[in-house]
């Protein structure tokens, strides 16, 4: 079989795909969108010939979400057989209406969705569109695809069938989703403006609406500012020393997972937590030594400084990381030296670093040739796509 692995340039956001071929059957993957723009309509429309086998949206933030809110919008012709999302899940069968002071608040609530900025070039790229929730709940087969069951590390892995391999769940843990519930109660209260007593019909999109909603205000701004001439050694080590800060609610709550086929493994990091992630790959791979050595891995939360650990490198590693989106300063420093700094695993003797677009963060470490040669690794951009055959 053969396996295609990209990933695309959109703005500060996530979105890839998994492209799998065996004889002439094929699965398409994938997973999330953060704009949808010309290059990958192309690709839904020619290499998935508009038929998705698996959309994964990993959590509700903007820059892994929007872009498949457009593409839904603009292509309701399009054939999705199975969606794994998780938002709001109903506890009960019995859903009552929206009454008509809960209708006057839910629009209030749309009108603050969130506009669609990109963060590189800080212009305002859409004004808020709906929910993905709802979208998919006013169509019948997508209806219909969408896997009601939160997606968790406790999940059954999916089998893909002809073949081809399967997903297996890393994140998020039960916990994670328990928290965005908790919090979800007290938004409704806040602003609903009643206690959240019974479940309601399309409750899901209200869920989405007051996550984006509280998301896009607790948005922390990373800075740090290195020149090329800044970052020796020393600095560099250092960077791979300093502590991680805890992630953002929605962020712990992302999905993660391996697609797996005999030896061949890829790692989707989403933008999950670097522990979360190697605690479970440490316990499904138990009998693997460490670390295991991955085809390719998405780096998680486009390379910022509190989603890749020293911890993690000693459990998953790889000869190929692909690093996606993220605003100016990403990715950090920290992340990019943590990953090569680490130990090279037997049979691997140089890690390459691939991300979607180039910047000055790139650029200052493809520029330490120094650095390059004692720690073994490449720096390559816009080089967004892998492929295997097993
Ligand atoms: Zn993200």
């Amino acid at each position: 079989m053969h396996c295609t692995f990209k990933t695309f340039h959109v703005g500060a956001g996530d979105c890839i795909t998994l492209l799998l071929q065996n004889d002439n059957k094929e699965i398409h993957i994938l997973v999330d969108c953060g704009k949808f723009t010309t290059e990958v309509k192309d690709y839904i429309c020619q290499k998935f010939c508009k038929r998705i086998d698996y959309l994964i949206v990993t959590h509700f933030d903007n820059d892994h979400i929007n872009g498949i809110i457009a593409m839904l919008d603009a292509m309701p012709d399009l054939t999705i057989y199975h969606i794994l999302y998780n938002c709001y899940q109903r506890t009960s069968e019995h859903l009552e209406q929206w009454d008509d002071k809960m209708i006057e608040n839910v629009k209030r609530l749309y009108g603050r969705l969130p506009v669609v900025v990109d963060m590189l070039e800080n212009k305002i790229n859409a004004e808020s569109s709906g929910t993905l929730a709802d979208l998919i709940l006013t169509n019948e087969s997508w209806k219909n695809a969408w896997r009601r069951e939160y997606i968790t590390s406790e999940t059954e892995p999916i089998e893909l069938g002809e073949n081809m391999g399967r997903l297996r769940f890393l994140s998020p843990n039960q916990e994670a989703l328990n928290k965005l519930d908790k919090e979800y109660r007290k938004l409704f209260w806040q602003k609903l403006y009643k206690k959240k007593e019974a479940d309601y019909k399309k409750e899901e999109t209200i869920y989405e609406a007051l996550m984006r909603i509280m998301l896009e205000n607790e948005k922390v701004v990373e800075k740090h500012s290195v020149s090329a001439t800044d970052l020796d050694e020393d600095a560099f080590l250092k960077y791979a020393d300093e502590s991680l800060n805890p992630l953002t609610d929605s962020n712990e709550a992302s999905i993660a997972f391996v697609w797996e086929h005999d030896s061949h493994k890829i790692l989707f990091c989403g933008d999950a937590s670097p522990k979360v992630v190697s605690d479970k790959v440490k316990d499904v791979y138990a009998d693997l030594p460490k670390p295991i050595v991955f085809d390719a891995i998405k780096v998680s939360h486009h390379g910022s400084a509190h989603s890749t650990s020293k911890e993690q490198l000693s459990v998953v590693d790889s000869e190929h990381y692909f690093v996606t989106g993220g605003a100016k300063v990403r990715p950090s420093f920290q992340a990019l030296s943590r990953i090569v700094t680490a130990q090279l695993p037997q049979g691997v003797t140089n890690r390459e670093i691939r991300f979607n677009r180039n910047n000055e963060v790139l650029k200052t470490l493809n520029n330490t040739e120094t650095l390059k040669e004692k720690f073994h690794f490449t720096v390559v951009a816009n080089c967004n796509e892998y492929e295997l055959s097993c």
